[in-house]
């Protein structure tokens, strides 16, 4: 056990890119601020920011069918996918002011460009995926897509998926060439590196444990070296909470009332994977399908071209599965420890109205490798059982809390930023769109928890997030613009083909 007590401006609990994001955003805005990081694993980026543990879409909506519904009178509801596009944009402009200002450099290490496709068969989603086509492609964020129910066509865009297809059920596809594929791993650690550079005093192996609140009004953390079990407490005037899986244990002993009531449901993930060449170099899209019925909006099948360590691959999934874990590396007890007398009411009415939810996920950890190579059949009708092997993604948590709209203990899909009211301390809850959503969602963590800093920091956002604080979809100008220089900053317009095969 240690006495050492430290002072900071800033602590950021957790390496994900989450924290990395917040992390680069203050340096740029405040310089002089000091700045912890407090990461428990040996490295950063290792729980659901690693390259293997996400799907790597860089969702801007150009493929995923859940961010479009259809409404009763059989029209397609467009805003959120014009809300998660937009969020998109911010990121992409963010990573080209680093890699313009050479804070960060070889942007192809974390982003390639990625048609991004969505699949369907049945005559009534090929008439749904028409009336979304339509829908879109007259918005100026999603403007060049292209929509195609013949067969010969889909062969040229989806080879594998089209070859020996037997099948005479409709078929259509949409494409969109400006589609990413992420490697947020890659982008974490980038981040990192910049941040150390930065001065940024990064921990390694260091567990938060606790967090007070100090009668100076910090918050103290109590620190645990994983590896020899010294503690020591560190103190700072903000505290972001980048745990991932973790941020509900942490929020939950900050004290804070914003963090009562509200619970936590894990949903793991598991993928297949292609590394054999002949196979991989059939296919070069990010295609999504639609939904099993029952199924959570997370585990929409996708079959994707991946781009990490310098290989191509074929990721299928995602496969949901329960574990009572909140991080691939936690620990077994996380569901149970996570129930309070604040939130155990919501947790109990969760549980009983996501029957259908826990059945679908018990039923599909029970799935063979047999019976998941009959869902990737359903993409790849050739795909054989000795070309795929099965990877463990990571943990998502989904918030569980009460709502106007679903009353008690209702299952929560997106991400949260919960924060104390005087803005001393904010946790981040939930896990979807996800990190495409970082820059986005850390700006609603410095609007809640800086207020007071945010008319002096907006020109400086405005420089590095040229559309901060403007409606894209009102300025089509503005989004050629902004499309013509992120893919210029990241490499996007280039084929990077060569580079990979
Ligand atoms: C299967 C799956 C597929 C996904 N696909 C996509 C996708 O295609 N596109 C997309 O944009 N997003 C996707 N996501 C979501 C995305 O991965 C996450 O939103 C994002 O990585 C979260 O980043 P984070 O920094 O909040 O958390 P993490 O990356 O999980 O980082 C949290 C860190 O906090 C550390 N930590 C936790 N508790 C403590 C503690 N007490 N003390 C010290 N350190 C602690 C952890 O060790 C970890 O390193 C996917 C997620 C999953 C699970």
């Amino acid at each position: 056990m240690s006495n050492k007590q430290t002072k900071t401006d800033v602590i950021l609990i957790g390496a994900g890119v989450m924290s990395a994001t917040l992390g680069a955003l203050l340096k740029e805005l405040v310089p002089e601020w000091e700045i912890k990081v407090f990461e428990k694993l040996a490295k950063a980026g290792e729980e659901s920011s690693n390259e293997w543990n996400n799907a790597g879409t860089g969702h801007a909506a150009l493929c995923e069918l859940n961010y479009t519904n259809e409404k009763p009178d059989g029209s397609i509801d467009i805003s959120k996918a014009i809300k998660v596009n937009e969020q998109f944009q911010v990121s992409k402009q963010f990573w080209s002011y680093l890699v313009n200002s050479k804070l960060i450099s070889n942007p192809q290490e974390f982003i390639m460009p990625l048609p991004h496709m969505s699949l369907v068969q049945g005559e009534e989603n090929v008439s749904f995926l028409k009336k979304r086509y339509e829908a879109m492609s007259n918005n100026p964020l999603f403007r060049r897509m292209e929509f195609s129910d013949n067969p010969e066509k889909l062969k040229e865009w989806l080879p594998l998926i089209m070859k020996d297809r037997t099948s005479d059920e409709p078929i259509a596809a949409t494409k969109i060439d400006a589609g990413t594929d992420v490697n947020f791993g890659a982008l974490t650690r980038m981040l990192f590196d910049h941040l150390k550079s930065k001065n940024v005093d990064i921990n390694y192996k260091s567990s938060v444990d606790d967090i007070k609140r100090t009668t100076d009004g910090r918050w103290e953390l109590k620190i645990r070296n994983v590896d020899s079990g010294k503690v020591e407490r560190h103190a700072a005037k903000f505290v972001f909470i980048g745990g991932g899986g973790g941020s509900i244990h942490l929020l939950q002993k900050s004290g804070i009332p914003e963090g009562k009531g509200i619970g936590g449901f894990p949903v793991s993930g598991l993928f297949m994977v292609c590394n054999k060449p002949e196979v991989v170099e059939q296919h070069h899209a990010k295609v999504y399908g639609k939904a099993k019925v029952g199924a959570p909006p997370m585990s929409v099948p996708h079959l994707d071209t991946r781009y990490i360590d310098n290989k191509k691959s074929l990721l299928f999934g995602p496969f949901a599965g329960f574990t009572p874990k909140f991080l691939k590396y936690g620990s077994m007890f996380d569901l149970l420890t996570s129930v309070k007398p604040h939130n155990v009411l919501t947790m109990l009415a969760a549980g009983a109205k996501e029957m259908a939810l826990t059945k679908y996920l018990i039923e599909q950890v029970m799935l063979s490798k047999e019976k998941r190579m009959e869902e990737l059949r359903e993409f790849i009708p050739t795909a054989k059982l000795e070309d795929w092997d099965l990877v463990v993604a990571g943990q998502r948590v989904q918030v569980i809390k009460d709502t106007p709209e679903g009353g008690r203990g209702t299952l929560q899909f997106g991400t949260e930023v919960v924060s104390a009211a005087d803005g001393s301390i904010a946790a981040l809850l939930g896990a979807s769109p996800g990190a495409s959503t970082a820059v986005h969602v850390m700006l609603e963590v410095l609007n809640k928890c800086f207020p007071q800093h945010i008319k002096e920091w907006e020109p400086k956002l405005q420089e590095m997030i040229p559309s901060y604080g403007v409606s894209l979809m009102e300025n089509p100008e503005l989004i050629e613009e902004i499309h013509d220089s992120t893919d210029q900053a990241l490499g996007l317009s280039e084929k990077k083909e060569l580079v990979y095969s």
